[in-house]
């Protein structure tokens, strides 16, 4: 068992140093696009692609709320964190040898990037992980964000109900409202990584387009909390999304990408009010919910409508029995 684990690390680390750690490819300074690099997104072209229909995920006009850039006033973030590693949340060891968690409301973390681990020889791809599927699990999710205004009053509610989350933030938003990227750190959510700029065309034009925007996105996080995640959430949906070749990439360079199975259908064109985001998430539940429930919201400027029907969604998913639990590595697939 021992040796098929060294194995195992052995031959993840060939495939990541063959299609992921290539020299070349290494991200500085000098190397990020310049939109990357300022935060600026273009504007959606005609040849954006669409979101897949079924998932609901942000359309292209929603990369224009994105367009906040980092700058020199942003307030700095001072370390006055009571968050405790180990109690409140995990950090990977070196050879990610305590990841197999039993407790789903617990994040996990890793403090070393993706290239300082390559650079120490350090494993980079997860070892294969059992799914937590002890219970019935519903993972709140919020994409799009940190703003500083729905993702504030989202934080409040959720406080409010003794609740843990997942926010899939973009790098962009972090770099303009660290401050908030903190908060949600100390109050115990779960912070993964959903790209950079969210922009369609840039994102999903290589499997290395897109690894380098988390990686951008990964520094950013990691310079204001002092770790960065294993989870990732791709733009539209990997499933909507991936070819078998940005999976690859992926599992290579030791991310987790977790889609959805429900959700408010909040970043629609039909901007759902708070009651009828209500009940989308109980038409999506059906009559034989799901044990494993991963819910898709967002939490960026405009989605005042989410954060008011966050406190009835969480009501009757924990009178239905849901434990609240936040995305990590070992959260089962949605489907
Ligand atoms: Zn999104």
């Amino acid at each position: 068992m021992k040796k098929f684990f060294y194995l195992t690390v052995m031959l993840s680390l060939a495939i990541f140093t063959g299609s992921c750690s290539d020299e070349s490819k290494k991200i500085d300074a000098n190397d990020i696009p310049t939109e990357v690099a300022t935060g600026k997104i273009s504007e959606p072209r005609a040849g954006d692609k669409p979101a897949d229909n079924k998932t609901g995920e942000s359309k292209p006009d929603d990369a224009k709320i994105d367009e906040s850039k980092p700058d020199d006033t942003k307030p700095e973030v001072k370390p006055t964190s009571t968050i405790q590693e180990g109690k409140d949340y995990v950090v990977a060891d070196d050879n990610f040898s305590n990841l197999q968690l039993t407790d789903p409301t617990i994040p996990v973390y890793d403090k070393y990037t993706i290239w300082e681990r390559q650079e120490k020889g350090l494993p980079v791809a997860l070892p294969e992980l059992a799914p937590y599927e002890t219970e019935s699990v519903v993972y709140l999710t919020f994409d799009d964000g940190p703003d500083d205004k729905v993702t504030p009053q989202i934080l409040d509610i959720l406080k409010a109900e003794g609740v843990k989350a997942t926010f899939y933030v973009c790098g962009n938003m972090v770099d303009a409202n660290p401050t908030v990227l903190k908060r949600i750190f100390d109050e115990g959510h779960a912070i993964g990584n959903h790209s950079y700029n969210h922009n369609y065309n840039q994102l999903y034009a290589s499997p290395w387009s897109f690894m380098e925007q988390i990686i951008q996105t990964d520094n950013s996080i990691k310079n204001i909390i002092g770790v960065r995640p294993f989870i990732i959430r791709a733009p539209g949906g990997a499933s909507g999304m991936f070819t078998a070749n940005f999976y690859t990439m992926v599992a290579d360079c030791g991310y987790v990408e977790h889609d959805w199975n429900v959700l408010t259908e909040d970043a629609t064109p039909s901007r759902p009010n708070a009651s009828q985001q209500i009940n989308n998430v109980l038409k999506y539940l059906g009559d034989q919910p799901p044990r494993t429930v991963i819910l898709l919201m967002h939490s960026n400027g405009d989605k005042t409508e989410t954060a008011k029907a966050l406190p009835e969604i969480i009501h009757f998913l924990r009178d239905w029995g849901y434990k609240f639990g936040v995305v990590t590595p070992m959260t089962p697939q949605p489907w």
